[in-house]
């Protein structure tokens, strides 16, 4: 089974803020991560491999730093990686991001299963997998949960707020990962040595066949035009202390009364 997984380099969340004056993520002294569901659907992938056999290849868009996660894949057991890396890609929206994504699914050839995370962390469309797979015109399964491979099909299961569903589809197709059934493995020594060697080949749009106009600002057609970090709420809490109960509470709903959340 050939299986391309897509990796994301993002900054970690829980520790970045927005530069409103460039309406972008500020990365400062941030902490690069793999997007935590592109692990998901890396450890997915080399699950469905040591299952059923075959060949898994990460393939990450973003500055020659994103090698990063491409080494840590091949340490996780990837057998190939290939970084897609250009000026032209600077700015690209979820359109660019997934055409020049699928232009070098197309190039590393022959594939059974297309594995993305459900969503990155830092833009949170999740609209990458599914266009990734309307560009190659192939068939998209979402939100998995577990993957297994039986009669021919991948089998997906996923859980929405009123069913689990258990679904089948032949390849190829694309499925993007919430979980793996595992955790996410840790890398082998032998894994690490083999990632500290290893020379991850790098595409520039010329190489995909793309014309800088389908890519970065130029090929996206959706603009970040506000980002901000959101103000908390003020909140304005009193206690009540009474020594008679029904004192206490008739006090609590005469103030709810006042603020109009209840109707007396
Ligand atoms: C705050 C913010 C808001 C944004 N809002 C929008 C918006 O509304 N519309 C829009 O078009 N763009 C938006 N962008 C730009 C958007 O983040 C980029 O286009 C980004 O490259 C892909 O979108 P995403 O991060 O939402 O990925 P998602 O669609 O959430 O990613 C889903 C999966 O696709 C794969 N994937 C995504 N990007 C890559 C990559 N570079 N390399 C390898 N695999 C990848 C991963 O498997 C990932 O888990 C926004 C960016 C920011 C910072």
């Amino acid at each position: 089974m050939n299986i391309v997984v897509c990796l994301k380099q993002t900054p970690d969340t829980a520790k970045v803020k927005f530069d409103p004056a460039t309406r972008t993520l500020s990365r400062e002294g941030v902490e690069n991560i793999m997007n935590p569901f592109d692990r998901q659907a890396l450890e997915a992938a080399l699950e469905l491999k040591d299952a059923y056999g075959g060949k898994v290849t990460a393939v990450s868009m973003g500055l020659p730093m994103a090698a990063d996660i491409l080494k840590d894949a091949l340490a996780m057991g990837a057998d190939e990686a290939v970084l897609v890396s250009d000026k032209a890609l600077a700015g690209s929206d979820t359109l660019a991001t997934s055409t020049a994504l699928a232009a070098a699914i197309k190039k590393i050839g022959a594939y059974d299963v297309i594995l993305c995370g459900k969503q990155a962390v830092d833009g949170d469309t999740a609209q990458v997998g599914p266009e990734i797979a309307q560009h190659l015109r192939i068939p998209q399964l979402c939100n998995s949960l577990a993957i297994t491979f039986a009669d021919g099909q991948l089998v997906v299961k996923k859980e929405n707020d009123y069913a689990a569903l258990t679904l089948a589809c032949a390849p190829p197709v694309l499925i993007t990962v919430s979980k793996s059934e595992k955790e996410p493995r840790f890398a082998s020594i032998k894994g690490k040595m083999k990632a500290r060697k290893a020379v991850i080949p790098t595409w520039g749009i010329a190489d995909l066949g793309l014309e800088p106009q389908q890519v970065g600002l130029s090929g996206s057609p959706t603009k970040v035009l506000k980002a901000f970090t959101p103000t908390p709420p003020e909140i304005h809490s009193e206690i009540i202390k009474e020594d008679d109960a029904d004192e206490a509470v008739e006090k609590l709903f005469a103030k709810l009364t006042e603020a109009k959340i209840i109707k007396r």
